[in-house]
């Protein structure tokens, strides 16, 4: 489940507590039993190192889960097998090549000085003098008087100015743009491959206060300097694992769970607050609904149910923001409108002894659902219902698609997204007593045409308790370009008003640009509800104007 400022807002509408006599323990229930304690065991141990996209304990995974759908006589259904690879955009990196030689003095990149994200790739060596701007020169700026002139300015954006001001500096003649800060105040600068900026036609570095003190004091010196600014896109390489039951039907139920989780916390998605490196081994978070994944295959397998094919799809790179389930909607291995409906299952392993309680998100994606919930039979859990069709995960990116969803989610714990959620916590009976209702349920829709879709409520995410305002646009993870695209707008919040839509593009808010999710996250903590500010966007090849009201 993600957990990058997100909050996840239940709201219960009915409760329906199924009491039925205790069934009789069979032979095939141990065994299930045995097998989600086999599975989880594996997925949530050391040595996956915390399943994380792109590394080798991701790979692990793949593998063992592969392995597991190929015995239960699953088809291969991703793009290379079993596997669906696909890349996950991280922004930009410094290179190897980066350098900076000052006076003969070579500079350590990232450390010394850094290249800004939006900075051109060039070699340079030339002798300016640090006072003078010449053309086709590089020119020096002290950020000193900027930052003391603003110090008590809180809508005072340095990013912002130091974009706009090298933009500036090479439309008067600048061949590269140097920044430095002498000043008492901490600039707090660093290198942050996320920015979006779009890209200048010159070189902009930074070089640190220490750095700057040995080689700019004297504004009059002319200066040697040689450098090389290489930047390059950081990428990583997910994998989804699809295996597929063909019935030979005209309609396809689609099954999945994200088995990918947070690694050592590398990502920043992570609730450890020791600085220790420990292995976050995501028991529940989700080798629970992998396992349960695994199971549910080998049940529908055998069930008589044949009315549908089976499509389950265990995903990769939900933890960095769905990658792994919005790459399978936009590149999809099977005819998606042909899918009849999807269930997900994240975060299902910590069934309370006590309350039973099972939440059930997007209820309100079709009109069969509330019949059919109600109706399924002998199971020991009391279900909650969350009406939206999207949340924190997988189950979101079928929903955009029109595709009626179900997510099933026992609730969040103490050890979310920490290094103790593992494996001695978890609930197995729980999970047995999930993939019961699911089978069921699915059991029981097999004579059903395929079920109609219904739009719901957007569940609020990008709201936090930090800002006092929001927008109502749910911010699309996965793009990787400028700005910020909306994936989704809330019925009746600020930016439906001003007649934003899904697929826009924001590109500015007020004065402040839009360039990476913390930008936009920063933008809106500077607002207070009733302001008015005007919104540029993007939509199509169009750049748009609106008011929006907070
Ligand atoms: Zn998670």
């Amino acid at each position: 489940m993600i957990s990058s400022f997100s909050r996840i807002i239940v709201v219960v509408v009915l409760v329906f507590a199924a009491c039925s006599p205790a069934k009789k323990v069979t032979k095939a229930d141990v065994q299930t039993l045995e097998n989600l304690k086999l599975h989880i065991q594996y997925l949530a141990d050391d040595k996956l190192e915390g399943r994380r996209t792109g590394t080798n304990g991701e790979k692990m995974a793949m593998e063992y889960i592969s392995n597991q759908f190929k015995s239960i006589g699953l088809l291969p259904k991703g793009s290379k097998g079993y596997y669906q690879p696909f890349e996950i955009n991280e922004g930009k990196q410094i290179d190897d090549s980066t350098k900076l030689i000052i006076n003969g003095n070579n500079l350590v990149a990232g450390k010394d000085f850094f290249p800004f994200p939006f900075s051109l790739n060039q070699k340079m060596e030339a002798l300016p003098s640090i006072s003078v701007q010449e053309a086709d020169m590089p020119w020096f700026f002290d950020l000193k008087e900027q930052l003391e002139e603003n110090k008590a300015n809180p809508h005072f954006d340095l990013a912002n100015y130091i974009y706009t001001n090298s933009k500036k500096a090479k439309d008067r003649g600048a061949s590269a743009v140097i920044l430095y800060n002498t000043s008492s105040i901490d600039d707090k600068l660093t290198f942050n491959g996320k920015d979006k900026s779009e890209q200048l036609t010159i070189p902009v570095l930074y070089v640190t206060r220490k750095e700057a003190q040995k080689y700019f004091k004297d504004p009059s010196a002319t200066i040697d300097i040689k450098f090389t600014t290489a930047l390059s896109e950081k990428k990583r390489t997910g994998h989804n694992v699809v295996g597929y039951i063909d019935n030979g039907a005209a309609t396809t139920v689609v099954l999945g769970a994200h088995f990918d989780h947070l690694g050592y916390g590398e990502d920043g998605n992570s609730r450890n607050t020791s600085t220790e490196r420990i292995i976050h081994n995501g028991a529940d978070d989700n080798a629970s609904g992998t396992a349960a994944l695994i199971e549910l295959a080998k049940k529908l397998k055998q069930s008589k149910a044949n009315n549908n094919n089976y499509l389950f799809i265990a995903f990769s790179g939900e933890e960095l923001g769905l990658y792994g389930s919005k790459y399978f909607t936009e590149n999809p291995t099977i005819d998606l409108k042909k899918a009849n409906y999807m269930i997900n299952m994240d975060m299902v392993g910590r069934l309370s002894d006590s309350t039973k309680s099972v939440t059930i998100g997007g209820y309100g994606t079709s009109p069969t659902w509330s019949s059919v919930i109600s109706m399924t039979p002998g199971n020991s859990i009391a279900v909650k219902i969350d009406s939206s069709g999207t949340g924190p995960s997988d189950h979101t990116s079928f929903y955009r698609k029109d595709i009626p969803v179900l997510f099933y989610f026992t609730g969040l714990h103490t050890d979310y997204h920490k290094p103790s959620d593992d494996a001695d916590k978890i609930n197995y009976n729980g999970i047995a007593s999930i993939l019961q209702h699911i089978t069921g349920l699915v059991e029981s829709l097999n004579s059903s045409s395929k079920l109609s879709f219904l739009k719901t409520r957007e569940t609020q995410t990008t709201t936090s308790a930090r800002f006092s305002v929001t927008m109502g646009v749910m911010p699309d993870y996965t793009y990787s370009g400028t700005g910020l695209r909306a994936d989704g707008v809330s019925e009746g919040k600020p930016a439906q008003k001003a007649g934003l839509k899904a697929g826009d593009i924001i590109l500015q808010i007020g004065d402040y640009k839009i360039t990476s999710m913390e930008t936009y996250m920063q933008t809106l903590g500077k607002f207070k509800k009733g302001d008015k500010t005007k919104v540029i966007y993007k939509r199509g090849n169009d750049t748009l104007e609106t008011t929006v009201e907070f």
